[in-house]
Order: C-alpha cells, then sequence, then structure tokens
C-alpha cells in the first residue's frame, strides 16, 4: 500500500477547503491553520462523536467548561510555570529555533536508530549533540540545548506588571481539578466518576512542519477520572480506559487498527507523579506519533491545587465518613490530531484502469462533512426544480449540498474527494418514474430508489 506523504494532505487539504494555512493574505503564521468549510464540519462531527461516546453514553461521566484564562496560580499548582519547559537549539547561522529532542530525534534515525530520547536527561542531551555534533536542519552549528516555557503570557486589563500576568491554558485538564470540589458539591456524582472537557489550549511550539499535528492553538479533549484507590484497582481501570480508546478510534472512527499501537512509557520518560502512562500511536505520513495519552496521575493534581488554594479538595465517602483525596486516571488526546489521523486514513489514490486514477476520501458516513450530494443530471430548469425540492427534503436530517455546476463526471470526482457517501441524481425519466439514481462512493455502484423513500434510505445508510 503506498504511503500518502504529508505534502499531499497538505496540498488537497487546502484546495478542497478542509484546511488553509493561517493569515496567508499575510504571508502566514507559524504553525497555525484554519478550518474552512468542509474541515470545519469534519472537525465538528469528531467532537461530537467523542463528545457522545465519553460522555453522554456513560452514566460515570459528566461534562464541563472551563475558561481559557484561569487564576495563574493554577499554573504554578500545575507546575507549568516552573517546569513546562522544553530543550530550545538555535541555529546560529539563521537563528532560527528547534526543540532539542526532534533534531536529536532526526539524527538517531539514520545513524542511532536503537536510541530511545525520551530517555536522556537534560544534560545527556547537551552531550550527544556535541558528541555527534548534530547540525541544524539547514546544516549549520546550534547551540546548547537551553530551557524554553511553553506557556503563553499575557495581561488582563491596561496595567501590565505581575499582578495582571495570566496565561493561556496549555491544557483543559487544570480546569477540572479547579473545579472537582464544585462538582461533587453541586451534582450528584460518586466515586468513580470521571468529567470529560473539550477545547482550545497553547502552547509556545518552535518545531514546524507537522501541519496541524503540532500547532501553537488547538483542541485538546481530557478526561479526569477520579477514584478510591482503596476500592478500584487502578491496572484494572487503565485497562478498562485503554479498551475504549481502541475502541473509539478502530471502531467509531473506523481507522484502520494496523496503523495503531500502544507504547509505554519507560521509568526516565514517565512524569515522576505517574504510576503508569501509555501513547496510543498512530503511524502519521511522517512517522509512528502520539495521539492519545493515558496516564495514571495519583492524587497529585488534586494534591497541588489543595497545598496552593489552602482550601479542601478531599472527598468524603458517604457509607463510611472515611475522608480521602481520590487519584486520577487521565485520557488525554488532541482533536486536531485525531482530524489529521482521520484524513490520511481516509485518503485513497485508486487506480482505475486505462491510466484513469481518482482521488476518494473513504470517510466514515457519519464522519463526511457532506452525506448526500444532489445533481440534476443536465442544466434544465425542471430538473433542477425537482432536484432543489429533494434537497429541501433531505437537509433537514443529512448534511446535503446541491451541486449542479459541471458534468456528472466532474460533480462525482468532486464529491469523492470531499468524502460524500452518496450522490442522487434526477435525470428525465425520474420525472416520470418518481425514482432517481443513487450512486455509493466506495464502489461506484448505482441503484435507482423511489423518491419518496429516500428519507428512509439514508436513515439506513447512516446507522450503520
Ligand atoms: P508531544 O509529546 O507530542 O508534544 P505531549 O505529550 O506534550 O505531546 P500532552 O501534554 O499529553 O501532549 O497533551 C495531550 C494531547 O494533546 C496529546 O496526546 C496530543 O494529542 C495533544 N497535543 C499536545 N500538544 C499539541 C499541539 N501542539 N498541537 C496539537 N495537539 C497537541
Amino acid at each position: 500500500m503506498v504511503t500518502t506523504t504529508l505534502d499531499t494532505l497538505v496540498a488537497f487539504t487546502k484546495r478542497r477547503g478542509f484546511v488553509y494555512p493561517t493569515s496567508e493574505i499575510y504571508g502566514g503564521l507559524a504553525n497555525s491553520y484554519d478550518y474552512g468549510p468542509y474541515g470545519v464540519q469534519l472537525l465538528k462531527n469528531i467532537k461530537d462523536l467523542w463528545w457522545k461516546k465519553m460522555i453522554e453514553e456513560r452514566e460515570d461521566m459528566v461534562g464541563l467548561d472551563s475558561q481559557i484564562l484561569q487564576h495563574p496560580t493554577t499554573w504554578v499548582a500545575s507546575g507549568h510555570v516552573g517546569s513546562f519547559n522544553e530543550a530550545m537549539v538555535e541555529d546560529k547561522k539563521t537563528n532560527k529555533r528547534y526543540r532539542a529532542d526532534h533534531l536529536i530525534e532526526a539524527w538517531a534515525k539514520k545513524h542511532d536508530p536503537t536510541l530511545v530520547v525520551e530517555n536522556l536527561t537534560f544534560q545527556e542531551w547537551t552531550d550527544y549533540i556535541k558528541k555527534n555534533d548534530i547540525k541544524s536542519p539547514d546544516g549549520n552549528e546550534i547551540t546548547e540545548p537551553k530551557p524554553f516555557n511553553q506557556l503563553f503570557e499575557t495581561a488582563i486589563g491596561v496595567v501590565s506588571g505581575e499582578k495582571s500576568k495570566v496565561y493561556l491554558r496549555g491544557e483543559t485538564a487544570q480546569g477540572i481539578f479547579a473545579n472537582f470540589k464544585q462538582i461533587t458539591d453541586s451534582c450528584r456524582v460518586k466515586l468513580p466518576f470521571g468529567v470529560g472537557q473539550m477545547g482550545k489550549s497553547f502552547r509556545n511550539e518552535i518545531t514546524q512542519g507537522q501541519f496541524v499535528f503540532r500547532t501553537l492553538e488547538f483542541e485538546q479533549a481530557e478526561i479526569e477520572y477520579f477514584f478510591d484507590p482503596e476500592k478500584t484497582d487502578w491496572k484494572k481501570l487503565m485497562d478498562e480506559w485503554k479498551a475504549s480508546m481502541w475502541s473509539f478510534i478502530s471502531g467509531d472512527l473506523g481507522i484502520d487498527a494496523a496503523k495503531l499501537r500502544w507504547r509505554q512509557h519507560t521509568d526516565k520518560e514517565r512524569s515522576h507523579y505517574s504510576k503508569d502512562t501509555y501513547d496510543l500511536d498512530y503511524e502519521y505520513p511522517f512517522g509512528w506519533k502520539e495521539l492519545w495519552g493515558i496516564a495514571y496521575r495519583t492524587d497529585y493534581d488534586l494534591s497541588q491545587h489543595m497545598k496552593h488554594s489552602g482550601k479542601t479538595l478531599e472527598y468524603v465517602d458517604s457509607a463510611t465518613g472515611r475522608k480521602f483525596i481520590p487519584h486520577v486516571m487521565e485520557p488525554a488526546v488532541g482533536v486536531n490530531r485525531m482530524f489529521l489521523m482521520v484524513l490520511a486514513d481516509a485518503y485513497h489514490e485508486e487506480d482505475l484502469g486505462e491510466g484513469k486514477t481518482r482521488t476518494v476520501l473513504k470517510l466514515k458516513p457519519s464522519l463526511a462533512p457532506v452525506q448526500v450530494a444532489i445533481f440534476p443530471l443536465q442544466k434544465d430548469e425542471t430538473l433542477r426544480t425537482q432536484a432543489r425540492e429533494i434537497y429541501g427534503t433531505l437537509k433537514k436530517h443529512f448534511r446535503v449540498e446541491f451541486d449542479d455546476a459541471g458534468n456528472i463526471g466532474k460533480m462525482y470526482r468532486r464529491q469523492d474527494e470531499i468524502g460524500t457517501p452518496y450522490c442522487v441524481t434526477i435525470d428525465y425519466k425520474s420525472l416520470e418514474s418518481g425514482m432517481v439514481t443513487v450512486r455509493e462512493r466506495d464502489t461506484m455502484k448505482q441503484e435507482t430508489v423511489l423518491i419518496k423513500d429516500l428519507n428512509h434510505y439514508f436513515e439506513q445508510k447512516f446507522t450503520i
């Protein structure tokens, strides 16, 4: 099977209205992308599905929407102010900045393939770069690694200075911990239970060229699942969450399981408070990379917020009266990384024989930005009116697009490219027979269906 390159996906998504470089008219903005009309719909469909499966369909989960700007002490308590650091190096000639671990990783891929970059300490990175004389991607000398904090800072009000300093959140998770007490006080939740939240996070990323995989502004979908460590076996709980994550990606999003794998963090790589961490990796066009992480974070976060706020975040067991700080399991995924995975997985260039090819996005019908496209076969007012009538009826139930802008071949090709699973064509025969032609995207097979049955026909198709 041919692997789609990142360049192919970047060009395709721009041409077909999925993803545009941010501020392109001004020359662009590093590591930033906007989502076009089809992209925003695909993104929304992925998010809606996550919310439905992880929150709505579970009895033990509730949702939350906390703010991007939070009290700055939040980020002191979480450790982000002190240690949300990446090791950065600078090209001595061009002054471009790079993450040291990314340069080492790229070098090691060719010359030292067994190296696990995450196992090295800061000092070991410095020594490794020196020993191997690692250069920048432009072939120039680089500086020694320096710590670089990834939190974005801004200020509230008109007076600048320490008092007004706030941060754009570096992750959504901390808003869940900060609201833990309010949730237990105001809702009927009992351990074990989880809180899920989706929203924008911001990180000052300096590594370029990974498209929507690594951006300054991105969306996370994070869960903090609280439990009593005396009553719940964390290993079993972790296995259950891992199974839910896998089933969401391979089942609900329909991703090829051969491109998914679990990777356990090594002892050196894992955060000091975490007892065990796994990454669910996907094989992106640029290699195996983290899509979704799961970490057992003990009672670290709630304890930290207790210490810094001076408020108790203990839980009282209503049966025994025992007071304790709950432990937490954290499955955290990037929505934009799911989006890129869905596109990479669905993108196919098919050989149709006789030198002909077609590009087709084999998205699950539930995810497709457009589910049904309606065309009149010819540019004729009567056919057009009939087609628009069908369009008007179906669009109340499905995501439907009307098109009469080209010949039928061109219109099919365009819909194949944006992943539309069904196209409906109205021709002169339809006016007499009350039947239309429905063409399926993947098989390109056609069948005739009564206009009055179309709604029911698609309802059945989209429940699969
Ligand atoms: P990485 O090692 O790739 O920088 P991370 O381990 O720092 O990621 P986490 O802090 O665990 O990431 O964040 C949870 C999830 O948020 C990640 O699994 C990833 O899907 C997503 N994510 C993190 N940083 C970015 C980013 N800059 N752009 C897009 N998604 C991101």
